[in-house]
């Protein structure tokens, strides 16, 4: 098992990456300490892993908020005695966000506060566990809109994934010294609930899926096999990376016919 005797605390647990990134941990080994605002998914996340024998507890956080943020890290210690691996993978994207001119500053503010915001809070809170546990690895989920432009613009989320990218970068070299690595995880466009309820029909799909030279979109596992070798020993020489997962979105210039 790849992360036996470890403990890893997982926002946005009850869905998507969150949800496959808990199962698949748990798995190897892990105790999870699973997050999310959802409550219904959040258990539900945290029974797969118990009536499968392995471990985990549901805490209730809202990302955005430090009291949030400060509880589900004081969890993980109460729960499990240690935290190891801090995944901030919770994050929005609103269906109002626009280009420039139509993005409202409600719609920003909301965006900036739970994808940037939370990733803050869940280090400021998170990176004195990991220096108590000895070191650890801390995965912070970024996108490859942090380093591409769209024309179909969501103008709010990709700068707070760009602001994801940097941060974790700057954490790296903060804490490289400490046994504490940070990477940014950049997944390309995937079928979960999230990119799908925004691309609803055909036409927009297949608008994005010319762009993916491997001609689909990818699964939330795949993801969190990524997630796994970044969290793992695995991965020890690793850190301040931007760990791109996106079926060549990023490498495209021209996509084969
Ligand atoms: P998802 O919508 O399936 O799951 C997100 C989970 O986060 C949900 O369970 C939701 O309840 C929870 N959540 C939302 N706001 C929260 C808050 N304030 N506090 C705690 N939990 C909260 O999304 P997903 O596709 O699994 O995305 C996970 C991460 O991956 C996000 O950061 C997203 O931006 C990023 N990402 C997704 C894609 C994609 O195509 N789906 C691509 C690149 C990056």
């Amino acid at each position: 098992m790849r992360l036996k005797d470890k403990v890893a605390l997982i926002t946005g647990a009850g869905s998507g990456i969150g949800w496959q990134t808990a199962q698949l941990f748990a798995r190897e080994g892990a105790s999870i300490v699973a997050v999310d605002i959802n409550d219904k998914a959040g258990v539900a996340c945290v029974v797969e892993i118990n009536s499968s024998g392995g471990s985990a507890v549901y805490v209730r956080a809202d990302v955005s908020r430090a009291v949030d943020c400060y509880n589900m890290i004081a969890a993980a210690e109460a729960n499990f005695g240690k935290l190891d691996i801090l995944f901030n993978n919770a994050g929005i994207s609103h269906a109002d966000d626009d280009d420039a001119i139509n993005t409202s500053e409600a719609v920003w503010d909301l965006t900036m506060a739970v994808n940037v915001k939370g990733v803050f809070l869940g280090c400021k809170y998170g990176v004195p566990a990991l220096q108590r546990a000895g070191g650890g690895s801390i995965i912070n989920t970024a996108s490859f809109v942090a380093v591409l432009g769209a024309a179909t613009p969501q103008l709010a989320y990709t700068a707070s994934k760009g602001a994801v990218l940097a941060m974790s970068r700057e954490l790296a070299v903060i804490h490289a010294g400490e046994n504490i690595r940070v990477n940014a995880l950049c997944p390309g466009p995937l079928r979960t609930e999230l990119l799908m309820k925004y691309l609803d029909t055909e036409e927009k799909k297949q608008r994005r899926l010319v762009h993916i030279p491997m001609g689909r979109f990818g699964e939330a596992e795949e993801i969190a096999k990524a997630a796994l070798y970044l969290a793992s020993d695995e991965s020890s020489f690793v850190t301040g990376s931007t760990f791109l997962v996106d079926g060549g979105i990023t490498a495209a210039y021209v996509t084969p016919e």
